[in-house]
């Protein structure tokens, strides 16, 4: 059989093994080591069908990209083939999703909490100081909402040493991809239909997303909580100062998670005159500063989450999930990781992929933190490094197909929607599945590191 150029030569290995198809790997491995030809021809159709079915994003090369409508779009990165997981573990984060909605909400509700442990962090890191400020004034306020939308996605990776599902991090403010997340498992569901035979799969194992109708249906219900449908429509911020005429029953923050959104006073005068408003915030300040990873870290310290969970038997479940988190506070680990900083991350309070530290890096990083004896340690939390199993899977970017080693974060999206006591809607909505090169330390699609991705369920 001949190599098929474009999916061997970028990584300059032989050509994909033959050994049948529908052969399938290691527990998390993606599935099937496909023929050269067939591989060939999956891509191909890939490509074709990604064009068609809107499974695109802007391409960055293209100077009319993001400006004129229908110029410069690419198919977006994906797996070829759906990566396959075990139910247990699928289970596990779906059963988990609305015990972390529920706690979010919960911890939002604790202003003095979030004041209290982000206190350090606001003295070096004034990008979450400013959406302190604005919590801060809305409890002087006593601003209650009564109405509260959340719409989160609690990121999981298999940690390879224990078999365990470990949370990477919970998010709270533009938990994106939902709509790619969708298209790649349309895309991985045709391809196995298309070719059912020769790859020996069942089409109906790729696990349906709901993500995009379910989190489109939580808007509505928030937008209908209002309670002035004629006329009140939702705003979703994507750009500074945007104006709408009419009543705004729902605010959905796509933008406002990075200091990037806020290149001046009025991007931040907006967020203040957004979070004093009636309107229904997706997410308001207090559940935008619940995602953040110093929040994480101190849930995970022993009796925290007693503080906002009645139920033991649940409290147990997502303290199962947590992997190690620690504060900067605490002078053993920090050396155990300038040690050893190949079994941590170091992360800052911020969004959006590309921010965390590793390896060397993060030695430097923390020698010269600790050097310096700066409070600048409060801006950041140590993370115990999550290593998944990796296996071979075939990757396409700009229309070329690799086959690399990979490993992949697998996020399960929620919906949470409430009214003083009437909970409407606590629900999992959906996932998202990314993989990415095993050597890579980050994951994001967008930030160009990771390929979309589906389950496979097994
Ligand atoms: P962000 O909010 O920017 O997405 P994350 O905490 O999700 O921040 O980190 C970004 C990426 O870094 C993740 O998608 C994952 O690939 C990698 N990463 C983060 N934490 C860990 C960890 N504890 N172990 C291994 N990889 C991690
Ligand atoms: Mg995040
Ligand atoms: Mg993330």
């Amino acid at each position: 059989l001949l190599a098929p150029a474009r999916c061997a030569a970028a990584v300059g290995t032989a050509a994909p093994k033959v050994e049948g198809g529908g052969r399938r790997s290691s527990e998390q491995g993606q599935l099937a080591v496909a023929p050269a030809r067939l591989v060939d021809e999956l891509v191909e159709e890939a490509l074709v069908w990604s064009s068609q079915h809107g499974l695109v994003v802007g391409d960055k090369n293209h100077p009319r990209s993001g400006k004129a409508p229908g110029v410069g779009l690419l198919h977006a990165p994906f797996a070829l083939l759906p990566m396959s997981f075990s139910k247990v573990y699928w289970d596990q984060a779906v059963e988990l999703a609305p015990l972390f909605n529920e706690l979010v909400d919960r911890v939002s509700l604790d202003g003095d909490f979030l004041q209290e442990t982000l206190a350090r962090t606001k003295e070096v890191d004034s990008f979450t100081g400013r959406l302190l400020d604005i919590h801060a004034k809305m409890m002087k306020l006593n601003r209650k909402e009564d109405v509260r939308l959340g719409l989160t996605r609690s990121d999981y990776m298999v940690d390879g040493a224990t078999d365990q599902l470990l949370q990477v991090e919970l998010n709270t403010i533009s938990t994106s991809s939902n709509g790619l997340a969708c298209g790649v498992c349309e895309l991985h569901r045709n391809l196995i239909r298309q070719h059912e035979r020769e790859l020996g799969l069942d089409p109906e194992s790729v696990v349906g997303n709901t993500a995009i109708a379910q989190h489109a249906e939580a808007l509505a219900g928030a937008w209908a909580e209002f309670n002035n449908q004629r006329f009140s429509v939702v705003l979703v911020v994507v750009q500074p100062e945007e104006r709408d005429g009419l009543p705004v029953a729902v605010v959905y923050f796509r933008a406002g998670y990075t200091p990037n959104d806020y290149p001046s006073e009025a991007e931040w005068r907006a967020r203040l005159l957004i979070e004093c408003s009636s309107a229904i915030k997706c997410p308001s300040i207090a559940h935008h500063l619940v995602g953040t990873k110093k929040i994480q870290q101190e849930l995970a310290k022993e009796n925290v989450l007693e503080r906002f969970l009645d139920n033991k038997a649940d409290i147990e479940k997502v303290r199962k999930c947590f992997a190690g988190l620690w504060s900067l506070e605490n002078d053993s680990i920090v050396m155990s990781a300038i040690e050893s900083p190949e079994l941590f991350v170091l992360k800052p309070q911020r969004e959006g992929g590309g921010n965390n530290i590793y390896g060397d890096n993060l030695r430097e990083t923390l020698i010269s933190l600790k050097k310096d004896g700066s409070n600048e340690l409060a801006a950041y939390i140590l993370m115990q490094r999550i290593f998944p199993p990796a296996s071979l899977c075939y990757l396409v970017r700009d229309g070329t197909c690799i086959r690399e080693n990979a490993v992949s974060e697998f996020g399960i999206f929620g919906a949470y929607l409430r009214n003083k006591d009437r909970v409407i809607i606590n629900d999992q909505c959906g996932y998202l599945m990314r993989t990415k090169a095993a050597s890579l330390n980050e994951g994001g699609v967008v930030a160009g590191y990771a390929f979309l991705n589906s389950v496979f369920l097994t």
